[in-house]
């Protein structure tokens, strides 16, 4: 049997960073959700789809192949055949992510993937709806959030690091936006799975997250 590790939260909460961490340290591999939304994100934009139009999005959805592969524990997220993890990381398209994300049809497509994916491998996953719907019977399930402002405040520091201007006000409101979004919809929304341990990072360091999530994970 495989070990499943869930970890779900809010934008910016720093899943990610952590997610990747505890994989190095226990062993596992990463799989990223986000990034598989992303690519259909992508998608959607490149097809031109009126985001009000669930129906198009569903159709839209049917000619996406989404893949993924590990390149030195790196996870790449292919798009029809295309390495598009360098092009998915854009306002616009978290944007559209958190939009095409609410359609059941998209969801569907990428559930097997992802089930698939925990099946065969020891993981830890991380998302908005991995403890909740993909991985109900996750051995250790963890939701983590942090502070509006401190997420904003994340965000912005990385994007000033890698030289581009932006607005922290700004950014705090499209993260609570896109957070509205992902709380409120009909299909696998965000919430707190009830056996899930919340963990709160907006005063910790990555490596104290860290190393909470690894002293939760016992594995023989
Ligand atoms: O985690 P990340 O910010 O990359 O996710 C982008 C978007 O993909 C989220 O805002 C959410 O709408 C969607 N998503 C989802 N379910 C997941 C992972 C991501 O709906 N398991």
């Amino acid at each position: 049997m495989s070990y499943q590790v869930a970890i779900d939260g809010p934008a910016g909460a720093g899943k990610s960073t952590i997610a990747r961490q505890v994989a190095k340290n226990k062993g596992f591999i990463y799989v990223d959700t986000g990034a598989m939304y992303r690519a259909m994100a992508l998608h959607m934009i490149r097809s031109n789809v009126d985001t009000k139009d669930a129906e198009a999005i569903a159709k839209a959805s049917e000619t996406a192949d989404i893949s993924i592969q590990y390149v030195d524990g790196e996870q790449i997220v292919l798009l029809n055949g295309e390495n598009v993890n360098g092009l998915i990381r854009t306002p616009q398209v978290s944007a559209m992510a958190s939009v095409s994300s609410a359609n059941p049809q998209v969801r569907a497509r990428l559930l097997h993937l992802q089930q698939k994916l925990a099946d065969e491998n020891d993981v830890i996953m991380d998302g908005r709806d991995i403890g909740t719907c993909v991985l109900p019977h996750a051995d250790v399930k963890v939701y983590l959030t942090a502070s509006a402002r401190v997420r904003a405040q994340r965000r912005y520091k990385e994007l000033v690091a890698k030289g581009e201007s932006c607005d922290l006000d700004q950014i705090e409101a499209e993260i609570k936006e896109r957070d509205h979004r992902d709380m409120t919809r009909e299909h696998a929304p965000l919430k707190q799975a009830e056996d899930a341990q919340l963990l709160d990072s907006s005063d910790m360091t990555i490596e104290q997250v860290v190393d909470a999530i690894c002293n939760l994970i016992h594995k023989d």
